[in-house]
């Protein structure tokens, strides 16, 4: 028996005053979603376990595949390093970053410099090319996540990732200097090279010919790198090891990315899988039932139903959930017998407010064993009167291990 995961990131919302007081789930055209929802069992669940707290995507699904996020979570910049395929080790100090765009004042004007995508492999080279830093114990790998997204890391002897953020949150706004939090040698090294690695970078790309060219079509040139959420390496238990399920991680942003190749799972390229709206969903889902004979459990993680909800761009939401309901009716008419397929929203995202919100999201299991409750719809509002009731998301793994026959008997 096998599994297949569809994580529709930051799907789940409020009630829009836009949308009558209805949300995107409700309102969209998703007859897949819907015909799933007929044949399973929907419930509610706390991504961090415990009601009125926030997660962040990271911390959401460390929580759903059942770690706890609190014992094992070093932050979010080690994550998508592992993304993008560099190995960690002990000691690393890693950071995300965006391509943003800066005046001569180091002004943030465009926080991810118009979702900067071409000329990004060329920029990246440079960077790594051109920027020598000062101490030439530490090295830094500096790469490229989807579109603006990028990571930034570093190893050496004394380094720490007690160090704050360069960015301001704020266009209009200074991009500030990294600082030490804790005031020891190590943390007060490791922000002075980043410091002068954001300076380098305006050296290194402010006139690269990208941004030249990006100038002259009047489109925001990438010619920073800002840098926040330094982390050290985490250490997380194998999910093989774990939960005796051989796991692959189909996904378009390194994060997701990151924390699979961190818990050891195997992480599957698709061709188009972009991490924002016009990701090929269709190609995800096509993946996941073509590699599934060689796997336990395939996550499958959709992006840009979030980006859109902090960008309260709530047509396109609706547009991109009907655009993923089609690949959700092409992964359920193709689902193997015993498969089980679970689909859910890892956290609210508030469209209204651009930001996560506890907001406990539906989540729904179908498969054999599984019974059909009386809900018919996958929104939030139908997905609490599932039979599934109220969870935790580290109950979702054991759950879905019983009904896989994974699961000993305590007692006799
Ligand atoms: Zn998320
Ligand atoms: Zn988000």
């Amino acid at each position: 028996m096998s599994a297949i995961m569809i994580v529709l990131d930051g799907i789940a919302d409020r009630p829009l005053k836009e949308l009558n007081g209805k949300t995107v789930l409700e309102v969209a055209q998703i007859p897949n979603l819907h015909r799933v929802a007929k044949n399973g069992m929907l419930g509610i669940f706390d991504p961090l376990n415990v009601p009125g707290r926030r997660a962040g995507s990271d911390t959401a699904h460390l929580s759903i595949l059942g770690y706890d996020p609190y014992e094992v979570y070093t932050g979010r910049g080690p994550i998508e390093v592992a993304g993008t395929g560099i190995k960690l080790e002990k000691g690393d100090v890693s950071l995300r970053c965006n391509y943003c765009t800066v005046d001569e004042k180091f002004t943030l004007l465009n926080r991810t410099a118009g979702y900067i995508r071409e000329g990004i492999d060329e920029l990246e080279k440079a960077i790594n090319e051109e920027i020598n830093l000062s101490d030439h114990d530490v090295q830094f790998t500096f790469r490229n996540g989807a579109d603006y997204r990028c990571v930034l890391h570093f190893r050496g002897k004394g380094l720490s990732a007690n160090i704050t953020d360069t960015d301001p949150w704020k266009e209009g706004a200074k991009i500030l200097e990294s600082q030490s939090k804790d005031g020891m040698p190590e943390s007060i090294k490791t922000s002075a090279l980043v410091n002068e690695f954001v300076k380098k970078s305006y050296e290194v790309l402010n006139n690269h010919p990208v941004n030249v060219s990006r100038r002259k079509q009047g489109k925001p040139p990438g010619n920073l790198i800002m840098p926040r959420g330094a982390g050290n390496t985490p250490e997380f238990e194998n999910f093989y090891e774990k939960w005796k399920l051989k796991g692959a991680v189909i996904a378009g942003i390194s994060l997701i990315k990151g924390l699979g190749a961190l818990m050891g799972m195997d992480i599957i390229e698709v061709p188009g899988a972009t991490g924002y709206i016009d990701s090929d969903f269709m190609a995800k889902g096509q993946k996941a039932i073509e590699i599934l004979s060689q796997y336990d459990f395939v996550l499958v993680h959709i992006e840009g139903t979030d980006e859109v909800s902090h960008d309260h761009m709530i047509k396109e939401k609706i547009e991109t959930l009907e655009r993923i309901d089609l690949m959700i009716g092409w992964v359920f008419d193709h689902l193997p017998d015993n498969t089980f397929l679970i689909i859910l929203s890892d956290h609210t995202t508030s469209s209204a407010l651009g930001k996560h919100t506890a907001d406990p999201p539906p989540i729904m299991i179908f498969g054999p064993g599984i019974f059909k409750d009386d809900v018919q719809l996958f929104t939030e509002r139908e997905a609490r009167k599932g039979m599934l009731h109220r969870i935790k998301a580290n109950e979702i793994i054991p759950i879905l291990l019983d009904y896989m026959n994974k699961t000993t008997k305590f007692g006799a």
